[in-house]
């Protein structure tokens, strides 16, 4: 049984008529920036949030940037965040001339340490990113009293949480800002690029959304340094497509990791933790075990696509050699880049490939 790690087509073959509907009507009225498939999609995205305000942009790497300047990061400011996630996560960081500074990962999660990020708070830092990797919500009570005890600006990375809440509240709005990737591949895809910046302060919403479009809320006027951060009105129209469909794939989701949790049994795994401050939205689920190459290469034999996410912590990234993290700088973070594996985890799984997953990893 061929088990793909991620087949796209599947969810979109299901969707193809209202989807090119959306898509002829948006063309049909010639709405590409912005506009009303936009505006719509806000709306709806920040009922399903719990939220009023919410700007769509053209990826989740702008959304980041964009919080990174409202932050008002310079040249000398440091921002801590975790060394294990995409690199986007940092970028904006990078983007406006301050440094990144890491702080490690607990084992279970994969997430942000509370403790390592206060131990590595300095009179130089101005902010922190959180990011809720895998679709797992990190500890935001204690990283929240960190950042307010050094009053930190407070960014959350939630690409691949979207629709995950931590004891209730939706992520994204817990810290200062929060952004969400709507890359083909995340929980709620789009066709093409797309993200959204997320605020529950007011003067940050407003900032966020003329830095949006060029600095400016009248045209011509540019009152503030912006950028072209606008939401195409066709990812807008497919994502109102498919969002009311998000509910559902959140579930099949949690569903499969709930089998894995219960199937797994091979001696060295380690399973992801499922703290009970708030269920994961599974984008991934990594598994670790000390001779993952060899675990791989035994499930491509039974014909299982699986992935490194992530094969190289940050702070061992060529781009940031500068930062001079060397080898033992973040140990929990390296060793997950050393052992983790993640299994196929999207709705269109079926109950027997999943089985079959199970029984290959059992038989390794
Ligand atoms: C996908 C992702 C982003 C944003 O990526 P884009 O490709 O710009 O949409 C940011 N952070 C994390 C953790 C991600 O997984």
């Amino acid at each position: 049984m061929k088990v793909p790690f991620l087949d796209l087509s599947l969810q979109h073959r299901a969707l193809r008529p209202e989807a090119l509907a959306a898509l002829a009507a948006t063309y049909d009225a010639s709405r590409f920036c912005l506009g009303k498939d936009v505006e719509d999609f806000e709306k709806n995205f920040a009922a399903m949030l719990g939220y009023p305000r919410v700007l769509g942009m053209n990826s989740g790497t702008s959304p980041l940037h964009a919080a990174c300047m409202i932050a008002g990061f310079k040249p000398g400011d440091e921002v801590v965040t975790t060394p294990f996630t995409f690199i986007s996560t940092v970028w904006g960081v990078s983007y406006t001339g301050a440094t990144p500074v890491f702080a490690d990962i607990e084992a279970g999660t994969f997430n942000l340490d509370p403790a390592k990020f206060a131990a590595a708070v300095t009179p130089c830092t101005k902010g922190v990113i959180v990011v809720h990797l895998f679709g797992q919500p990190a500890r935001m009570d204690e990283i929240m009293a960190v950042a307010r005890r050094h009053n930190l600006f407070v960014i959350e990375d939630c690409a691949q949480a979207v629709g995950a809440r931590y004891r209730g509240t939706s992520v994204g709005t817990i810290g200062d800002a929060g952004t969400f990737s709507f890359y083909p591949t995340k929980n709620l895809g789009g066709c093409g690029e797309g993200g959204a910046f997320v605020s529950r302060r007011e003067e940050i919403h407003t900032q966020a959304r003329h830095i949006r479009v060029h600095g400016s809320d009248r045209r011509y006027y540019h009152d503030i340094v912006g950028g072209n951060f606008r939401m195409d009105g066709f990812q807008g129209a497919l994502l109102n497509v498919k969002l009311p469909h998000l509910a559902a794939w959140t579930a099949r989701r949690q569903a499969i990791a709930a089998r894995y949790l219960a199937g797994i049994r091979l001696a060295d795994v380690i399973l992801p933790a499922t703290p009970d401050y708030g269920a994961s939205v599974w984008h991934q689920f990594t598994i670790r075990h000390p001779r993952r190459d060899a675990l791989r290469e035994h499930l491509a034999k039974h014909e299982i696509g699986t992935d490194l996410i992530y094969p190289v912590p940050l702070h061992h990234q060529k781009c940031y050699a500068s930062l001079g993290c060397g080898a033992g700088s973040f140990p929990v973070a390296e060793q997950a880049a050393a052992t983790c594996v993640s299994l196929p985890i999207f709705p269109e799984l079926t109950d027997e490939q999943v089985e079959h997953i199970i029984a290959s990893v059992n038989s390794f």
